[in-house]
């Protein structure tokens, strides 16, 4: 199939990777020159400008920043919609505001093509490794569609709803992360100022009912897994800044609907804090550092 890629981060890069891998003709495109430049490197086509990106495409997948970044990259007059193929499917991978969500992919189907929200989880390493879950909203049909082509960059496919059901859900799930990998710093740092090794706390927890993805996945204390974040002075990954958008858009979510969030309230205020001190870019589990007893 032809596909353009638009967003070649974090975890666009390497889900555009797995589908070059899988034989696909990928047409890509980023703001930044050398992300274009890494994937061209493994086959990609790089293109000049976002309308050159999807002549001919099949399918186009974004995986972008924000729901801002999503609109522009579709909307308006220099928006890329207007120029692709009647019948490609439209993926949207981003974690974005359901309601931007709803608004793009109706003005993709008032002008006759179709469209779903398609948010992943499983961070950076299920990029790479394949292994993402992805959370749809969209018609059965579509979902069902682009199962295939989701299916060679990951390993599970939901469809929540329709359009704008995917965001809602990964809001919900990336709430509960924030709040399940705070709780697990703070946990590991008592134990640690209390005179107990963080890798045998860890053990001990992951065999008992504070067992969670945070702890036994992506352990926030620095040494005690290979290959997260934590072990490399929090680089890559999942930035903070990242994390306080999904927080800020939960919370959105929870203000609409009049539901009481008061854990992730306060989740947020501590990645805001955390972000402000000069945190932003690194990656999420720095929160550990939040907790951190400075002499
Ligand atoms: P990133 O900042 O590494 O990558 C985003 C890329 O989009 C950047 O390279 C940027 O230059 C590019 N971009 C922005 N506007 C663009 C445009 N108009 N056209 C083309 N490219 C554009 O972010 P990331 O970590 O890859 O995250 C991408 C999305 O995936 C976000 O919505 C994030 O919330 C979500 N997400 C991230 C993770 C993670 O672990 N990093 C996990 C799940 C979901």
């Amino acid at each position: 199939m032809k596909i353009a890629f638009f967003g070649l981060g974090h975890m666009g890069g390497p889900m555009a990777a797995n589908l070059l891998k899988a034989g696909h003709e990928l047409s890509v495109f980023d703001l930044q020159p050398a992300l274009v430049d890494a994937l061209a490197a493994q086959g990609a086509m790089a293109v000049q400008s976002p309308v050159d990106a999807v002549a001919d495409a099949d399918v186009v997948i974004s995986m972008l920043p924000s729901g801002k970044a999503v609109a522009s990259l579709y909307l308006g007059d220099k928006g890329v919609l207007a120029h692709i193929p009647q019948g490609a499917l439209i993926i949207d991978c981003s974690t974005i505001d359901a309601a931007t969500a709803k608004q793009v992919a109706q003005a993709a189907e008032a002008s006759g093509r179709r469209m779903i929200d398609a948010p992943v989880s499983g961070g950076v390493a299920g990029a790479a490794a394949g292994t993402l879950t992805f959370i749809c909203g969209g018609s059965a049909e579509d979902v069902q569609r682009a199962e295939p082509v989701l299916l060679q960059m990951g390993k599970k496919v939901f469809r929540a709803g329709d359009h704008g059901a995917g965001q809602t859900a990964k809001l919900c799930n990336n709430m509960l992360l924030a709040i399940h990998m705070i709780g697990t710093c703070e946990a590991l740092q008592l134990g640690a100022d209390h005179g107990l090794d963080p890798k045998v706390l860890s053990d001990i927890m992951l065999a008992s009912s504070g067992r969670n993805w945070s702890l036994e996945l992506y352990n926030p204390w620095p040494g005690v897994m290979e290959n997260v974040p934590a072990s490399r002075d929090y680089a890559g990954g999942f930035a903070v800044n990242l994390m306080n958008k999904d927080l800020g858009l939960a919370l959105e979510a929870a203000l609409s609907s009049g539901s009481s969030t008061p854990m992730g309230s306060l989740a947020k205020s501590l990645y805001a804090v955390h972000g402000s001190q000069g945190h932003g870019q690194l990656d999420f589990s720095s929160i550990q550092q939040f907790f951190a007893k400075r002499s």
